[in-house]
């Protein structure tokens, strides 16, 4: 709550926290960009935040879906929100765009065992697929953000082009976030296709291919 306070404190005026004498602190230390509160092992994390019911998806669902994978894996994918068979199953992933992601993810020597953690920016499913809200989003991404505290992975992928907008708090194309590095937070953070658009449109997949040998390259 006093983290709370000061971080809003710093967003307004800057680093020099003035007092009521006219005296003044300087450098505010730097906050976590994990929650204090929150347990610090993943599988309590999960039984900590998985009644979750600040937004209305709570009340919708029928499981959360908070990941799954290698704790302690360097490649973690952020996929945008659970579907269908992943609200019903409570596991991301695991329809047909799934599939295709742990062919991918065999291709480059790995599996969601093995040094792959896989999780959603929203841990609910939106009604009907539609694309997260922003109120949504910002209610989930500290979810995810403590996720990435505990597992330090060392590559973030986002699967598709409303995970890295979300993630990256832009309005782009997905082609102008392929092909970067970007920091979210510290971590190094890649934008490819999504599994399902891949699906759609085969003539993508050569593109996704150079992406994955490009991610094998950076966590090997
Ligand atoms: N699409 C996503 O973005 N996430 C899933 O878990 C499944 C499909």
């Amino acid at each position: 709550m006093k983290d709370h306070y000061l971080k809003q404190i710093r967003d307004l005026y800057g680093d020099e926290l003035y007092l009521e004498s006219n005296s003044k602190i300087k450098n505010i230390p730097t906050f976590s960009i994990s929650n204090n509160d929150y347990e610090c092992d993943l599988d309590s994390f999960n039984n900590q935040i998985n009644q979750c019911q600040k937004c209305s998806l709570g009340g919708t669902r029928n499981n959360f879906v908070f990941g799954v994978g290698d704790p302690n894996a360097s490649l973690l994918l952020v996929g945008e929100a659970p579907g269908e068979q992943e609200d019903i199953k409570g596991e991301p992933f695991v329809g047909r765009a799934g599939k295709l992601l742990d062919k991918i993810l065999q291709a480059i020597g790995r599996s969601r065992e093995k040094d792959v953690y896989i999780c959603n920016v929203l841990k609910c499913r939106p009604p009907k697929n539609r694309d997260p809200l922003p109120n949504e989003v910002n209610e989930c991404e500290p979810y995810l953000l403590h996720q990435i505290n505990l597992i330090k992975p060392k590559l973030i992928v986002a699967l598709g082009r409303v995970a890295g907008m979300t993630l990256l708090n832009v309005d782009n194309s997905l082609k102008s976030m392929r092909g970067l590095i970007h920091d979210y937070n510290g971590t190094q953070l890649i934008v490819t296709y999504h599994p399902a658009a891949l699906l759609r449109n085969s003539n993508w997949k050569p593109e996704a291919w150079k992406d994955f040998k490009w991610i094998r390259s950076i966590i090997d």
